[in-house]
């Protein structure tokens, strides 16, 4: 038996590798080892989720951001971004839409924008899950102090989304400014799980500087850190900021790693990403067929659907718009797939 072959069973069978058989997996894998993880990782979702498939309502809240991370379109200093933010009001109308629509998540993201203070917060989030009990309500706001995460949670937040980014903090330090700190985000992270959190992180595929090592990196943190959810997309430059040159990541690495993310953890919840979406014809479909169970449309209101450009050329509308859940519900089906309405709990 060929090298990755041997380590493909052995992740299907024990969900670990050491982080040098992770990066031989990546550098050594072929289009038959591509096919052999992505048909043990429908297996292993196939026991625990069935052919369900789990939605969020993804609410864009502010491209305001405080930070300037080198890849990200709305970062603070890029003048040519349109700013905006939405007000509760603006964000309860939302969740209406999304509710009626058959969501029964509600994602809040944005940039890191100062005056969503935990006041604002909380009483938004009482108000949610007053309004809809039965929804879950997950946050995606960047660093914030534990007591800030613990107040969140405390009125009712459910889930929080950080993307670790890289898990290695030299390459985590070129592509953030000095300013901001791989040592905290790992504290958010373990702040958000000890504070009882569904926790997700996450990182881009082929971000610029990128290794096999550092993806082996991503992978092995993974495996130790648990998290609930892991998102995971292609980089994807952005023509306004710094890494405007650099080239796209890989689709193809993209769902081989799904895969694995798969096998690590089987019940992780694993979104086929709007990245993904944007690069790929038919990137969520294929990232499904290759291990993801979730899929996130974009409920913010149309008028700033695209101010929210984190890169170039991103989807918004068609099939990953809210509204269009229909046409995802048929498209999911013509995969063999049912989208739920439900809160979609990771099942451990
Ligand atoms: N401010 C929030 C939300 C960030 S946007 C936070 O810090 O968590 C959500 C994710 O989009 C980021 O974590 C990043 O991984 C991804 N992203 C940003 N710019 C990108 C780009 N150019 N290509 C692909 N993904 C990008």
């Amino acid at each position: 038996m060929q090298k990755t072959e041997q380590l493909i069973y052995k992740l299907r069978d024990t969900h670990s590798l050491t982080t040098e058989e992770y990066e031989t997996l990546i550098t050594h894998r072929t289009p038959e080892s591509a096919g052999l993880l992505a048909a043990f990782a429908l297996v292993q979702k196939q026991q625990i989720y069935g052919n369900d498939i789990y939605v969020r309502g993804l609410i864009e809240v502010s491209n305001i951001c405080r930070n300037d991370c080198l890849y990200c379109g709305i970062r603070g200093s890029n003048k040519n971004c349109d700013r905006y933010r939405l007000t509760g009001e603006d964000i309860l109308e939302c969740c209406a839409e999304g509710y009626e629509l058959g969501f029964r998540t509600f994602v809040m993201q944005g940039g890191e924008d100062g005056t969503f203070s935990d006041a604002f917060l909380t009483d938004l989030i009482r108000e949610i899950k007053n309004r809809y009990p039965d929804c879950a309500v997950t946050l995606s706001l960047g660093e914030r102090s534990r007591d800030s995460y613990a107040a969140l949670k405390e009125a009712g937040a459910d889930r929080y989304l950080l993307r670790h980014e890289t898990a290695d903090k030299s390459h985590y330090e070129k592509l953030h400014p000095a300013n901001l700190s791989w040592d905290n985000r790992m504290r958010c992270l373990r702040d958000l799980k000890e504070l009882g959190y569904q926790t997700g992180c996450g990182f881009m595929v082929g971000s610029p500087y990128q290794t096999d090592a550092m993806l082996a990196k991503d992978l092995k943190f993974v495996e130790t850190f648990r998290p609930d959810m892991c998102g995971i997309g292609p980089f994807i430059p952005h023509k306004d900021t710094p890494f405007r040159d650099h080239p796209a990541g890989s689709v193809e690495l993209t769902l081989y790693l799904l895969s694995i993310l798969r096998l690590i953890h089987p019940p992780l919840l694993l979104p086929a990403t709007t990245a993904l979406g944007t690069l790929a014809e038919n990137g969520r479909e294929k990232g499904i067929l290759a291990g993801a169970n979730v899929v996130m449309p974009n409920l913010s209101p149309s008028a700033v659907r695209r101010k929210y450009m984190l890169y170039d050329n991103k989807l918004s509308d068609g099939a990953e718009s809210a509204q269009a859940l229909e046409t995802l519900r048929k498209r999911m089906e013509s995969i063999g797939c049912t989208v739920v309405v439900a809160r979609g709990d990771i099942k451990k």
